[in-house]
């Protein structure tokens, strides 16, 4: 072997040089990160509502021998519980050997992920078609959501108070749902918009139907047979709809990307790519000896509003409840917590290179990602992880073998982004971004690596033992 330069061995000693983990990873090592991303692509397609991901969440929780929380129960170490939230976030809890005064750790991820919700009073008549009115939820380039596959997810809740749980699209043989768009041909005029306004939201208008009722007169008479059909399979009537939460997502399932299958594509890794990596974690980890607290939680694409949400007081109202059983206050419980904000970051991506800051973006495939900040601007709207708790959790990484980088959002001043770091943060807990890079992140089809996924999970699990 040749001996190394001096340039050689500094640059090894000295610098800060992640190395793609395809270099890195032994073939178990790789085919242990292939096989959890198996279980992760079925989650992906059960779970691409947050009402579906709780019920998944739920189903795996209960064979992992986790309960629900019985508040004023006391729970002995290594027990392992759930508290459900409206359907739509859940919190579940390995009991530590320590007191929970000592704090307990926190892995935080949301899913919920940018779609097409329905308004209130969507169903209408146009020139013999009939259509859906929706309102977009979260951050969509709303070009990308016309002439693709969608599916109906929801729930409709009848004038008698029943629930009717709909998902219509994803079973072979079911009919799909599309926006439509306008022919090159004639998108003269609409080619020369700006990508932003091309596509007005108003236009965003889901094809359901097209064949009328059998009259002659009358007007409205496509939607009439919509409305029909709705009620011989369903039981429904056009008011039903105002007491409904129904998501069209895209109908695509996830897949294997590239011809090494190194990566998954599918909808909604923002933040599932988090989200099953923390459950996992949670429900593998026995014995920790702090509690070990996985959040998943609504409502953080559209700034963690509502009862759902991080910006409620839920998940605090549940650390009360385990300081209660333990005969200590809820804040000595939160003040002396350690949080991972479990969230995706932007992965590098060389077709759009000039938005990044390459030095300090990630990069898929070298693990997971440490994001000590997101926010706008001068550091607007986010928690800035201390120096003391980015050494904690590196220290920590790098003793478990643990996958890891460093990467900012894009360029400075070029957008911005949040998490729910900056609302864990506010209750005084130490908190930093910690999830997978994506390519492509809120399109209808978002790419990660399945190395980084893997990673993930290594790092919920040995923060939860640490
Ligand atoms: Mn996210
Ligand atoms: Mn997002």
């Amino acid at each position: 072997m040749k001996e190394k330069t001096l340039a050689e061995k500094l640059r090894e000693e000295l610098t800060y040089n992640p190395k793609n983990g395809g270099l890195q990873l032994t073939q178990d090592q790789l085919r242990r990160a292939y096989e959890f991303c198996d279980d992760y692509k079925e989650f992906l397609d059960v779970a691409k509502t947050e009402r579906e991901a709780v019920a998944e969440a739920v189903r795996l929780a209960e064979i992992a021998g986790f309960v629900p929380f019985e508040k004023g129960r006391v729970y002995q170490a290594g027990e392992k519980v759930y508290r459900v939230n409206r359907g739509k976030a859940i919190i579940l809890a390995v009991i530590g050997s320590k007191p929970v005064s000592e704090g307990v750790r926190f892995a935080i991820s949301h899913i919920d992920s940018p779609r097409l919700d329905l308004k209130p009073n969507p169903l209408y008549e146009s020139d013999e078609i009939a259509m859906f009115k929706t309102h977009y939820y979260g951050g969509i380039k709303k070009y990308q959501w016309t002439t693709i596959p969608l599916a109906m997810h929801g729930v409709i809740c009848l004038a008698d108070g029943s629930k009717l749980e709909v998902r219509i699209g994803e079973e072979e043989g079911d009919p799909q749902f599309c926006v439509t768009d306008l022919l090159p041909h004639l998108g003269r005029k609409q080619e020369k918009e700006p990508l932003a306004t091309a596509i007005p939201a108003e236009n965003l208008n889901i094809l359901v139907g097209s064949l009328p009722i059998n009259e002659e007169k009358g007007s409205d008479l496509v939607k009439l047979n919509t409305l029909r059909l709705l009620n011989e399979k369903y039981g429904l009537v056009e008011a039903d709809f105002l007491s409904a939460e129904i998501e069209f997502v895209p109908a695509a399932k996830a897949r294997d990307v590239g011809f090494d299958r190194s990566m998954i594509g599918a909808y909604g890794h923002d933040d599932r790519v988090c989200a099953y990596p923390a459950l996992m974690a949670a429900l593998t980890c026995n014995n920790p000896v702090h509690t070990a607290v996985t959040v998943l939680t609504d409502k953080e694409e559209i700034g963690s509003e509502g009862n759902t949400g991080l910006k409620s007081a839920y998940m605090e109202y549940f650390i009360h409840d385990l300081a209660d059983m333990q005969g200590v206050k809820g804040r000595d419980v939160l003040s002396a917590s350690q949080c991972l904000s479990a969230d995706v970051n932007a992965a590098f991506d060389p077709t759009y290179a000039d938005v990044y800051e390459k030095r300090n973006a990630c990069f898929i495939n070298k693990g997971v990602c440490i994001t000590k900040y997101t926010g706008a601007g001068g550091k607007s709207g986010t928690s800035d992880a201390s120096a003391e708790y980015m050494s904690r959790v590196r220290r920590l990484l790098d003793s478990k073998n643990v996958l890891w980088q460093i990467g900012e959002l894009g360029k400075v001043d070029v957008g911005g982004g949040g998490t729910v770091a900056k609302f864990v943060a506010a209750l005084d807990v130490d908190t930093v971004d910690l999830g997978v890079p994506v390519l492509s992140m809120h399109a209808p089809w978002e790419i990660v690596s399945k190395i980084d996924v893997y990673m993930a999970y290594r790092a919920f699990y040995e923060f939860f033992l640490d």
